[in-house]
């Protein structure tokens, strides 16, 4: 059901596209919005290789739309080149197409939480980590996005 690239020569492949999600530090989180309106929202994440993570506030709309339907797309850039001569730009980037599930479990939540805060904070002690994290425990919400289709594309300029 996921469709091919058209343009095939721009397609990246998967540990090119392993890499963009690694570096990226953020993303667009595309989401059944309301009233119809896709509701595409800026947001941190950190990528297992497998799935991938985000921490959100317990309400709003973004959990709204994932408590109404789980599927979701997730777009990160990794480069937009302008090249003002020839009109056009050297992009290259990733969408994720999965479903996202709430973690309940503790243990999945903080293995979550633990994951994002190093992939961010890398220099941070533990001890620093765990006080921030045990900061934010209580309103904090992790979500998970499991992937089922991830798809790579550059500029014909960079193949
Ligand atoms: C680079 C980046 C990284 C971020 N990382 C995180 C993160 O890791 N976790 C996190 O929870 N949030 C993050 N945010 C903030 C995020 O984009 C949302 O603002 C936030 O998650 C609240 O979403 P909501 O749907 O609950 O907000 P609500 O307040 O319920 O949204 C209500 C309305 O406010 C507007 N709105 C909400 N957010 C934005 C926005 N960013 N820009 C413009 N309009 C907006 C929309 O019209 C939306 O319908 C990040 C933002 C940026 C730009």
């Amino acid at each position: 059901m996921f469709r091919e690239m058209r343009r095939k020569r721009q397609k990246l492949a998967k540990e090119k596209c392993d890499d963009i999600l690694y570096r990226g530090t953020s993303g667009v989180l595309a989401l059944h919005g309301d009233d119809g309106y896709p509701y595409a929202v800026p947001i941190s994440y950190v990528y297992t290789g497998k799935k991938l993570w985000f921490h959100s506030a317990k309400a709003g709309h973004k959990i709204d739309a994932v408590l109404r339907d789980a599927k979701a797309s997730f777009c990160v850039i990794d480069q937009d080149r302008i090249m003002p001569e020839e009109y056009t730009t050297y992009f290259r980037s990733v969408i994720a197409f999965g479903t996202i599930r709430i973690l309940e479990d503790e243990a999945e939540k903080r293995t979550a939480i633990e994951q994002l805060a190093v992939k961010y904070a890398p220099d941070d002690s533990e001890e620093n980590r765990s006080r921030a994290i045990e900061q934010e425990w209580k309103p904090l919400c992790m979500l998970e996005m499991e992937i089922e289709h991830l798809s790579g594309k550059q500029a014909i300029e960079l193949v």
